[in-house]
């Protein structure tokens, strides 16, 4: 089974994706990453989805990515005694310690650290920004504020605060409590919220162990700063519209998107586009014309993946999101303006000995009737250098590690496949030259560019490139062994 696009889909499962049936019909329909939400749902709800994705995965023979999204420190106000209240502009409105129901004038914020770190003059944005209070007066237990925007608000609903660098743990309890759970569930990927900083990242890291990469979820002004920095130290990264349009303008999301996306890819990191892709597919059948552009974009742009979020979690169409995700990439990789666009936006890094054979790989695919280009890859570093380069042929990713198959089902056009550890070169050409006749990408007549790294089974040590012929008699007469 194989897709017959490059970018990947992460949707995210929720009640409206539970079940064996619609988890399966939703990998069929093309999803290649499932996000496990820790902000929603009960362990043993995201257990017992892991089980079934894990139980898709074996049915079907492909490595299929889980992703567990950790909440993050998000702020939330307490509880109110009605069951809301309308905040009106110009109004007073006092935010506090006290944990007594809210009403018209005041509400608990039950996060001390907070009222330390605000000023006269800063901007709280509450329920995703549509309601705006500027704080007039503040000490360590309050803030007095003016509603700038007015609107609804109840029960904890979310809190942003856009224009500092909050002095919070990068990690609440539960997010601990959560990332632990995922690691020995055996997640792929652990995608971190409203990362500040670098150290927030190392911080995670260090809590996983090794058992999950880590992709930082970039949704504060503070970490669209300090981005380079946290590109370094993470192994994937998010666009996170949804809180970067609360916390920022909207209208700057689109030019963040771009450098966020040429950053990752220039790192060789895998970079997800995520948030109201397809929003209106919660409820109707069909996309907008503009959805179908936004996804389109992302995709010109040289994005790893496209993300589901509600539409795919608890819409009404899960299966035709996913479809149509599938539709627009597909008829956007077709395009000539495509492979122009990715082609004219390609990082030439040539600082080691498997950028120069990953770059050599594709010009020769370029030139000659290559069918695809299978690389060997322990960790999935080649097979991420390889996918840099985008390359018009297909990348087979071989390993014998689960873990980096799995994991690379998020890198743009990789399609993994599973091999025994080899020990020697002409065993590894011949398992190369089976994976891609069986998976349908060349047959006998053709040939394919194999790259690996001798001694095998050893990181980082890319150092071989063949042109083989998927015949097998041919092979086994140039190498004798
Ligand atoms: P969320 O993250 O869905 O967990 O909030 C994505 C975003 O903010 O865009
Ligand atoms: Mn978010």
């Amino acid at each position: 089974m194989r897709r017959h696009r490059n970018v990947k889909i992460v949707a995210t499962l929720g009640p409206a994706s539970s079940t064996y049936e619609m988890i399966r019909a939703l990998f069929e329909a093309g999803a290649d990453v499932f996000r496990l939400n820790m902000s929603h749902g009960t362990h043993d709800e995201q257990r017992a989805r892991h089980s079934i994705i894990r139980q898709v995965e074996a049915d079907t023979g492909r490595p299929i990515a889980i992703l567990a999204d950790l909440q993050g420190p998000k702020l939330r106000v307490g509880v109110f005694a009605n069951p809301s209240e309308e905040l009106v502009e110009g109004a007073a409105f006092r935010l506090d310690l006290s944990a007594a129901p809210g009403d018209a004038n005041r509400v608990n914020l039950p996060h001390p650290e907070i009222f330390a770190a605000l000023e006269p003059g800063t901007s709280l944005l509450i329920n995703d920004g549509k309601i705006r209070l500027k704080v007039e007066d503040c000490g360590k237990d309050f803030a007095s504020c003016t509603v700038t925007v007015g609107g609804t608000i109840s029960n904890r609903k979310g809190v942003n605060v856009p224009d500092v660098v909050l002095p919070v743990a990068a990690l609440s309890e539960k997010d601990k409590d959560d990332l632990e759970f995922a690691c020995e569930l055996g997640v792929d990927w652990l995608a971190l919220s409203f990362v500040q900083r670098p150290e927030d990242v190392i911080e995670a890291r260090v809590l996983a162990k090794g058992r999950a990469a880590i992709l930082s979820k970039i949704e504060k002004p503070a970490a669209v700063k300090a981005y380079d920095a946290i590109l370094q130290v993470s192994d994937g990264i998010m666009v996170a519209r949804g809180d970067l349009g609360v916390e920022l303008p909207v209208y700057s999301v689109p030019p963040i998107q771009k450098r966020l996306v040429r950053g990752a890819r220039a790192a060789a990191k895998p970079v997800i586009v995520a948030t109201q892709m397809l929003e209106s597919m919660i409820e109707a059948p069909v996309p907008t014309r503009a959805e179908v552009s936004d996804v389109a974009t992302a995709i010109y742009e040289g994005a790893d993946a496209v993300m589901l979020s509600a539409e795919s979690a608890a819409g009404k169409y899960p299966i035709e999101a996913v479809t149509t995700m599938n539709n627009v990439a597909m008829s956007v990789e077709k395009d000539p303006t495509y492979r122009s666009v990715i082609e004219a936006s390609r990082v030439v890094r040539r600082e080691s000995i498997a950028d120069g054979i990953v770059a050599a790989a594709r010009e020769i695919a370029e030139a000659t009737n290559i069918k695809a280009i299978c690389c060997f890859s322990q960790s999935g570093n080649t097979a991420s250098l390889v996918a840099r380069e985008r390359p018009h042929v297909p990348i087979l990713a071989l390993t014998p590690l689960m873990s980096t198959a799995r994991r690379m089902a998020l890198t743009w056009g990789a399609h993994c496949v599973i091999t025994e550890p080899q020990e020697r070169f002409k065993g590894a050409v011949l398992a190369a030259v089976r994976a891609a006749r069986d998976g349908g990408f060349a047959t006998d007549e053709d040939q394919i560019v194999v790259t690996a790294g001798v001694p095998f089974n050893v990181k980082g040590t890319t150092n071989i490139l063949r042109v083989a012929p998927c015949d097998e008699r041919l092979i086994s007469r140039v190498d004798p062994e």
